[in-house]
C-alpha cells in the first residue's frame, strides 16, 4: 500500500534527449517503477516504488538514466532525521514491525578502518611474494598442542577432521530460499573451483547441489529446515547456528513469497507460508545441551565431520565462546553486528550485537589465557569488506573469515537492501523465476573467483610486505597491528598499540 504521507526517498531522472523510449527499464524492474505512456508518448516513472538497486541505471542502453537521493525536505530536525520520521509513518500505516535486510547502515565506528598494519624494513626485510613461497593454506579444527611420537618414534596423528582452505577466506550462510537456485550454484561451483567452502544457511540443501558436498558446510539451525541424514554426511562439516550477526537474540524468518516449489522440497515445510525458525534451539538451554547436539551430529555422521558452532557476537561472546571451546566444537564461528541478512527486524539489525572487530580480540584472548585455544579453530564473519580486513582479523586472532555481502557484491548485488521483498532485480535475493535467470551461474562463478583470487594475492602482498610467510605466523600476531584515532578503552579491548608506539 501506498502511504501518501511518505514522499520518495529517491528520484529517478531521465534525460529525455538519450532516451529512446525503448522501454528496457520498464521490463528491468521488478518495483513497477518505469511505465510508458500511451497518451504522453514517453516513459514516465513513479519514484515512490523505487528501492535504488540501480537494475534500470546498468541497463540502460542510452545512459539516459539515474537515481539521486530525493532533495525533498522537511523542515531541518537534527532530533527527527527524515528517516526516523518515515519509519514512525510506516509504523502507523502497517501497525508492523519494521524488516529490512543486508546489513546494519548506521554510523557506529568501523574498527577495521582504525588499524593499520607494519611492515618490514632493513633488519627484518619484506619477503617478495611473487618470488618467494607465501603459505595461504590453512587447516580448521582441534589441534594436538604438543607432538607426540609412537614407540618407533613416528609422528602419532590423532587431530580429528579439519577443513583444509587454500585461503582463508570462505563465502557465508546463505539459504536457499533467501537467495536464488543460481545464486546458489555459483557460490557451490566458487568454493569448489577454489578449494574453499560455502554454507547452505538454514534453508536445507538442493538435491542439485550434492555433488559439492565436498566444499559444503551445511547448517543445523533451531527451525531444523532441511535436515536429515543425507544432507548431514554429504557436507564437508556441519554447522550448528545458535546466533546471526544481522539479528542476535531472534530466530530466522523466510517471508511466504519465497517459499516456491522447490525451496519448500529442499527445506521439507509448506509452499508459500512464512518460514519462522524459533529464537533458541528448544533442545538447548545449557552448555551441556549444546554438547549433546555437537555429539548426537557427530555420532550421525561417524566422526568424520568437523562441527562448527556459530554464534552473535554480543556483550559476553567470550565467555560463550570459552563454553563452546569445551563443548566439544571444533570450530568457532563469530558474526558481527553489521552482518548481512536476508529478512531481519530493523530495529534489532541496527541496534543489537557488537562490532565483530572487539568480539574476535576478547574472544582470541580469553581463549588464550585459559589455555583452550587450539581446542578450537575461530571464524569470523559480520562485513568483511576487503582483504586488508582479513588481514587484520588474523592478526586479531582468526583462522579465517567468512564472507557473505562481499560475495553477493560480487554477484551483482547493488545494496538496495529490499532482499525481503523477494523481488530482487540482480537475480539474487528472489525465487522469481524471471528474475533468477538474470543471473547467469557462469558469469557469478567466475566472478566469485575472481573475487578471491584478487584478495588472495593482496593477502600475500600484505603478508610479505609484514615479513610473513605463512597465515599461521600471523594468526593473532597482534604486534603487527596499531590503532590509529582509538581510545584507551577501544586499544585494551582490541589488545593493540596507538600508532606511533
Ligand atoms: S532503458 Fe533507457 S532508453 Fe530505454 S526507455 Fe528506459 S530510460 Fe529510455
Ligand atoms: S541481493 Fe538484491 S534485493 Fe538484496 S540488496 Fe542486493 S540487489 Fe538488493
Amino acid at each position: 500500500m501506498k502511504d501518501i504521507f511518505i514522499p520518495a526517498e529517491y528520484e529517478v531522472v531521465r534525460n529525455p534527449d538519450l532516451c529512446i523510449a525503448c522501454r528496457v527499464c520498464e521490463r528491468q524492474c521488478s518495483n513497477g517503477v518505469h511505465e510508458y505512456d500511451k497518451d504522453l508518448k514517453k516513459m514516465i516513472a513513479d519514484s515512490t516504488k523505487c528501492v535504488n538497486c540501480h537494475r534500470c541505471v546498468c541497463m540502460c542502453p542510452t545512459h539516459a538514466l539515474k537515481i539521486v537521493k530525493s532533495d525533498d525536505t522537511y523542515k531541518i530536525n537534527y532530533n527527527w532525521p527524515v528517516q526516523t520520521m518515515n519509519e514512525v509513518f510506516r509504523q502507523a500505516a502497517t501497525g508492523g514491525v519494521l524488516l529490512s535486510s543486508m546489513g546494519n547502515p548506521t554510523e557506529n565506528p568501523i574498527y577495521f578502518n582504525k588499524i593499520l598494519v607494519n611492515a618490514s624494513q632493513v633488519t627484518n626485510p619484506p619477503i617478495d611474494p611473487l618470488r618467494e613461497p607465501m603459505e595461504t593454506t590453512v587447516y580448521l579444527g582441534k589441534k594436538d598442542v604438543e607432538i607426540k611420537r609412537d614407540a618407533r618414534g613416528m609422528l602419532v596423528d590423532n587431530l580429528p577432521p579439519q577443513l583444509k582452505l587454500t585461503t582463508p577466506i570462505m563465502f557465508s550462510a546463505m539459504s536457499y530460499g533467501s537467495i536464488s537456485y543460481n545464486a546458489h550454484e555459483a557460490l557451490a561451483r566458487a568454493a569448489e573451483e577454489l578449494g574453499i567452502y560455502y554454507n547452505t544457511g538454514e534453508g536445507g540443501l538442493h538435491t542439485d547441489f550434492y555433488k559439492y558436498g565436498k566444499n559444503t558446510i551445511v547448517q543445523v539451525a533451531s527451525g531444523r529446515f532441511g535436515v536429515h541424514e543425507q544432507y548431514l554426511k554429504t557436507a564437508a562439516a556441519i554447522e550448528i547456528k545458535m546466533g546471526q550477526g544481522a539479528k542476535p537474540g531472534i530466530g530466522g524468518h523466510l517471508p511466504g513469497m519465497k517459499i516456491s516449489d522447490d525451496v519448500s522440497k529442499t527445506r521439507m515445510i509448506p509452499k508459500g507460508v512464512d518460514a519462522i525458525s524459533p529464537a533458541p534451539h528448544h533442545d538447548i538451554y545449557s552448555i551441556e545441551d549444546l554438547r549433546q547436539l555437537i555429539y548426537s551430529l557427530k555420532e550421525a555422521t561417524d566422526y568424520k565431520k568437523p562441527v562448527i558452532v556459530k554464534v552473535a557476537a554480543v556483550h559476553n561472546v567470550a565467555a560463550i565462546a570459552s563454553g563452546i571451546a569445551r563443548s566439544g566444537a571444533d570450530i568457532i564461528a563469530i558474526d558481527g553486528f553489521r552482518g548481512g541478512t536476508g529478512a531481519a527486524p530493523t530495529r534489532i539489525r541496527d541496534n543489537v550485537g557488537i562490532p565483530i572487530e572487539l568480539a574476535l580480540a576478547q574472544v582470541d584472548e580469553r581463549l588464550r589465557q585459559e589455555g583452550i585455544r587450539e581446542n578450537v579453530s575461530v571464524v569470523v564473519g559480520g562485513s568483511i569488506h576487503s582483504s586488508s580486513d582479513v588481514v587484520k582479523a588474523i592478526a586479531l586472532g582468526a583462522d579465517a573469515c567468512y564472507i557473505a555481502t562481499a560475495a553477493v557484491l560480487a554477484l551483482g548485488c547493488h545494496l538496495c537492501r529490499s532482499c525481503h521483498s523477494g523481488k530482487c532485480n540482480w537475480g539474487i535475493a528472489t525465487q522469481r523465476p524471471d528474475l533468477v535467470k538474470r543471473l547467469n551461474p557462469d558469469v557469478g562463478k567466475e566472478r566469485l573467483v575472481n573475487l578471491v583470487h584478487a584478495w588472495t594475492h593482496e593477502i600475500q602482498e600484505m603478508m610479505g610486505g609484514m615479513g610473513i610467510n605463512s597465515i599461521e605466523a600471523l594468526r593473532g600476531n597482534r604486534l603487527m597491528l596499531r590503532g590509529i584515532g582509538l581510545n584507551e578503552t577501544e586499544l585494551r579491548i582490541l589488545g593493540i598499540k596507538h600508532a606511533g608506539e
